[in-house]
């Protein structure tokens, strides 16, 4: 007889523990499976969030920040800070040491919410089991009586032409522990992650150089938002180039020679590291048995409705190993949909309000629909937006590059879209994605006090250039 549970969650993620947590609160026995050992062997929790993804990397990006900062921006404050320097021994041991206390976090959550993780590779077998191969390789099942949640999650995409070696080639793992700065450092792809990490090496000195084979920069965000990130990493030297494919990589006397195309032809380039950043895709490779109706589609995605419920009743998949943006959030609130679900409760995701945020400096944060979005979709629509040349905080903080940017209905001012590029955008987007959920108006975010001097101010001027109304900037003539 197999060990019952009432739910029985496969991964330790944002996904799955946050899924786990959710369904222990709601009163069900739970169980959750994770196989995830750190190089030490230690036992982890959290997933590739907490491990090797959005904490290390937000991590890092703190540090090289300040060091940055440090050299090129206290000397317009009138501080004179000599013989700064970055040991990046210490730098890469504190986002250890931030790893360590936030997965250890986890644990405890588990352990106060009476949630049993079981530690092993897990299978879903069909029929509520799941078989789980422990680290010595020892084969048990556990059956579900209530539901399975299936979070997996995702690996980074491996690409022929640049065979990682974990040393000179390497993907963001790898680059969230190079020992020293790279002089050189090579980035294929100019995604998310290719760019927060290449912000990272830069800021301490890389010189950095984004290999993208597409021709448009950002192409999934807002056009005009997309141009002025562009054209400020530009400024910052970010060597950014476009239309650029590669086609070979390997390492040759100790350093990485690359091959591209471009539309001069084949282009070479020599770099100390490479980061392969080209995408992520879902870990879905012999997670079934083969009396489950669950079905992987053909690109490794598990298969579910608007309400993560897989072909198998009461079996649900969430995260970055189903349909959607693979972001953290997401996936956790998929979690807490899937849980609440098996509570009989409604569960429910508004996947058209999932923020996207890119943490370089300056930060870009988007929800809703894009320019281009509404234009595709025949939509007819406002837009008010604000510099934060414009705005006295941002002035104040040495940060006034960027703008807000609202979309609204043409007829009856819902918000459709909110964009912004500046300081603090990871935290400012927040006011419009409530407005979003609550479906208001962009008047009545102009309606709404804002402390003054704040960042948010932008939000607000943006909101009210709308209808024309903005005070700290000259209005559009209306047509
Ligand atoms: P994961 O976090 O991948 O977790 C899946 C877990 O399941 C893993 O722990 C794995 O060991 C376990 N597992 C898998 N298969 C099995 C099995 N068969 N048995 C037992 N256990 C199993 N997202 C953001 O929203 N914001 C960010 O800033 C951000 N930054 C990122 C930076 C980097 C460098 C990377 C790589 C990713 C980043 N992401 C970010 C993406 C984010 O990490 C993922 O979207 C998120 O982790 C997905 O959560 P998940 O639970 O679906 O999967
Ligand atoms: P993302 O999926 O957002 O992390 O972005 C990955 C990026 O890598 C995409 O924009 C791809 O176009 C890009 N990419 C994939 N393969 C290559 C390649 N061989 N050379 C250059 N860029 C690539």
């Amino acid at each position: 007889m197999s060990q019952q549970y009432d739910v029985i969650v496969v991964g330790g993620g944002p996904g799955g523990y946050v899924a786990a947590i959710r369904a222990a609160q709601l009163g069900f026995k739970t169980a959750c499976v994770e196989m995830w050992q750190d190089d030490a062997g230690k036992d982890r929790l959290g997933g590739t969030c907490l491990n090797v993804g959005c904490i290390p990397s937000k991590a890092l990006l703190e540090s090289s920040e300040l060091f940055h900062k440090s050299q090129h921006e206290l000397a317009t404050h009138g501080i004179s800070a000599e013989n700064v320097s970055i040991d990046i021994a210490k730098m890469i041991s504190r986002k250890n040491e931030i790893v360590d206390q936030l997965t250890g976090g986890i644990a405890q959550l588990f352990q106060a919410n009476g949630i049993e993780w079981i530690k092993g590779r897990g299978r879903y077998l069909g029929d509520k089991v799941v078989e789980v191969t422990a680290h010595d390789d020892k084969v048990s099942e556990y059956k579900a009586t209530k539901g399975v949640i299936l979070a997996f999650g995702s690996l980074p995409i491996d690409i022929p032409v640049a065979k990682m070696d974990g040393e000179h080639i390497v993907s963001s793992t790898g680059a969230l522990d190079f020992a020293e700065v790279p002089k050189r450092l090579g980035v294929i792809g100019a995604g998310v992650i290719g760019l927060e990490m290449g912000s990272v090496w830069q800021a301490v000195g890389s010189e950095v150089t984004v290999l993208e084979a597409m021709p448009d920069f950002l192409p999934f965000a807002d056009k005009q938002l997309a141009k002025e990130a562009q054209r400020t990493f530009k400024k910052q030297g970010l060597d950014i180039k476009l239309g650029a494919k590669v086609t070979n990589a390997e390492v040759k006397d100790g350093e990485v020679v690359v091959s591209y195309e471009d539309k001069n032809g084949e282009q070479s380039a020599h770099f100390d590291k490479l980061l392969v950043a080209v995408g992520r895709k879902p870990n879905t490779q012999d997670v079934l048995g083969e009396n489950t109706k669950v079905v992987i589609g053909d690109r490794g995605f598990i298969e579910v409705d608007e309400h993560c419920q897989t072909a198998e009743q009461g079996v649900f998949a969430i995260g970055d190993c189903v349909r959607g943006p693979m972001l953290a959030h997401k996936a956790s609130e998929e979690g807490v949909m899937a849980a609440e679900i098996l509570a009989g409760q409604a569960g429910h995701v508004r996947y058209d309000v999932i923020p996207s945020v890119i943490y370089t400096h300056p930060e870009m944060a988007w929800v809703g629909q894009s320019e281009e979005q509404l234009k595709e979709a025949s939509v007819d629509y406002v837009k008010g937006d604000f510099p934060f040349a414009a705005n006295g905080r941002a002035k104040a903080m040495n940060a006034a590059g960027g703008f807000v940017k609202i979309l609204a209905d043409a007829e009856s001012d819902e918000i459709l879209g909110a964009h912004i590029i500046g300081p603090n955008a990871s935290e400012m987007i927040h006011e419009l994605i409530v407005a979003m959920e609550f479906y208001a108006a962009s008047e009545d975010v102009a309606r709404i006090i804002h402390a003054h001097p704040t960042l948010s101010e932008s939000i607000h001027e943006a909101a009210l250039a709308i209808s024309g109304g903005a005070i700290h900037k000259v209005n559009p003539k209306k047509k």
